[in-house]
């Protein structure tokens, strides 16, 4: 019997697993193609200065819009770019479009910090630093022009090899934040000795926050201890009024999520930020 349930159970999940196992082929595939066929873009999501009540920079996403595919869904291409030893040129790609866009700002007199992501392989990546020193030079970014964001288990892979990473980051004057804060695993003792700026609280606590308690109080406590470190606290995955009065209440500097905005092409955020109710301090006054 045991041997026909799992001739039943291989007869039901076995499809399902090559289709898996397909899509990842095609992907990984199209991905090497993907930059040369120019199918990245990014996008742009606004962050919101809550003690001021205005927009204080924005984090860029990548998108990969395949012609047959569609669009495909961030993570997984990320994901799969880095078990496919393809991460490299796509964080390239990323960091040139970030640095061109933070210049587009720049002659638009948008000056807020624009923020990045890395993904754990980048740390180790030789060729990073001297890719960043190329382009800080080329478009001639002043320091605090960008972010670099590092998930915390990016940050655990190698913790003392990440410190060291972080500090020449820090030294070609880049902002850094620690991503995804509390849904890794913390080893508390190393946090101190990140030479971050901000930290920003996973979306799984944030989402359920006006519902759940228990969510509340970790996001108020790892807002307390990340202050405490000097560090500023953004709260991820805001996707609603009460969850925006929540997060200010619980210690938060800065808001990001959909209640803000979603993410939008990069060439629209000027005239949405313009747009905004968020486009200048002054809006505290209603
Ligand atoms: P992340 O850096 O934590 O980015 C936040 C993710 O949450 C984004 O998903 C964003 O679209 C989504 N999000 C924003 N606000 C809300 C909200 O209110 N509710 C919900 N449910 N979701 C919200 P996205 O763009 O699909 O990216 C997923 C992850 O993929 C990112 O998480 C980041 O880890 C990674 N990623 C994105 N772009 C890049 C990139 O250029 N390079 C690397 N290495 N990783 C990237
Ligand atoms: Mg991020
Ligand atoms: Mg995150
Ligand atoms: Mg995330």
């Amino acid at each position: 019997r045991d041997a026909m349930q799992a001739g039943r159970d291989y007869a039901v999940f076995a499809p399902a697993l090559d289709q898996e196992a397909s899509r990842r082929l095609a992907l990984m595939g199209e991905l090497r193609h993907a930059i040369e066929r120019h199918q990245l873009a990014l996008q742009l999501q606004p962050k919101l200065h809550l003690a001021s009540a205005a927009i204080c920079g924005a984090e860029a996403l990548v998108r990969w819009k395949h012609p047959l595919l569609g669009q495909v869904p961030t993570f997984e291409f990320i994901t799969l770019a880095e078990q496919a030893g393809m991460i490299t040129p796509v964080t390239h790609w990323v960091l040139e479009a970030t640095f061109r866009e933070r210049y587009a700002w720049h002659m638009a007199g948008i000056e807020l910090p624009l923020s990045v992501n890395l993904s754990a392989h980048d740390l180790r990546d030789p060729t990073l630093l001297d890719k960043l020193k190329g382009l800080v030079e080329t478009w001639g970014a002043k320091p605090g022009w960008i972010q670099l964001e590092l998930t915390e288990s990016a940050l655990m892979v190698d913790a003392s090899a990440a410190v060291e990473t972080l500090h020449s980051l820090k030294r070609l004057g880049f902002q850094l934040a620690i991503d995804d804060f509390g849904a890794g695993y913390s080893s508390l003792g190393y946090l101190h000795r990140l030479p971050v700026d901000a930290t920003k609280i996973d979306q799984s606590f944030v989402i359920p926050l006006v519902q759940n308690e228990d969510c509340a109080t970790i996001v108020s406590s790892a807002a307390q201890m990340a202050h405490k470190l000097g560090f500023e606290v953004v709260a991820e995955g805001v996707e609603s009024q009460d969850a925006l009065r929540r997060v200010t209440e619980l210690g938060c500097d800065i808001a990001q999520g959909h209640f803000v905005s979603h993410p939008m092409a990069a060439d629209q955020f000027g005239a949405w930020r313009a747009a905004s109710p968020w486009s200048s301090p002054a809006s505290l006054a209603h």
